[in-house]
């Protein structure tokens, strides 16, 4: 086991941190930093010139909302109906696997995702809490707000999300691979969090539009 003694603090690292949950047998979210530093991106005219052609409403970088802590909803009201469905046809639109509100330009703890196989039906986390993570997947993700640009980010592989649903009824759910990535996301952007600021830097890339039209896998970002 290798760590660093700094001065009033010890530094952990990778391969020491992985251990520590089964030493202390519980997992530390410590582990995928709470609140890393905050992650710009220049974006090129080009690309600026394909987020105005956009159909969909959901907001761009760097538009204050998305860097805000959201609010708490103490209890689904009409209101949140109206934006919850607003969000599905802004993801519908913008051909999206999640949305957060955030990216509605509204600050509120609300999330909605669909899987993108056939069946999977589309659901909604009111103030989502993911309560434990196990694991590590590293994978490529991209984002709504930040339309075009792709890069890998490591997430955990498996997550339980405690939240309430339209009828304000607490639930929890167990969430693994690709929807444990989503909800991650989308947690994150109620925080303010942004996929630049987790992503491996060196792997972010702009896709060409030509890549766009035909790999469908990158229209689907969270
Ligand atoms: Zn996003």
């Amino acid at each position: 086991m290798k760590f660093e003694i700094g001065v009033g603090a010890v530094r952990y690292n990778e391969i020491t941190i992985m251990e520590i949950p089964f030493i202390r047998g519980r997992f530390m979210p410590d582990k995928f930093d709470a609140r890393p530093p905050q992650m710009d991106v220049d974006v090129p005219d080009e690309i600026r010139i394909l987020w105005n052609e956009r159909v969909d409403p959901v907001v761009k970088i760097p538009n204050k909302t998305l860097r805000q802590v959201a609010q708490l909803v103490p209890k689904p009201t009409a209101e949140t109906r109206i934006l919850v469905d607003k969000m599905k046809a802004a993801m519908a639109a913008a051909r999206g696997v999640g949305l957060a509100a955030p990216q509605m330009g509204v600050s509120e703890r609300v999330i909605i995702y669909k899987l993108p196989e056939e069946n999977e039906p589309l659901r909604v986390v009111i103030n989502p809490k993911i309560i434990t993570m196990k694991g590590e997947q590293i994978g490529p993700e991209g984002c709504l707000s930040i339309p075009y640009l792709q890069g890998d980010v490591k997430r955990a592989k498996e997550v339980t999300v405690k939240g309430m649903d339209m009828l304000g009824r607490p639930f929890k759910r167990r969430a693994t691979d690709f929807e444990a990535r989503i909800i991650q996301h989308e947690v994150d952007h109620l925080d303010g969090i942004l996929f630049i600021d987790r992503a491996i830097q060196e792997t972010l890339e702009w896709q060409e539009v030509e890549v766009l039209e035909e790999d469908s896998s990158v229209k689907r970002s969270p």
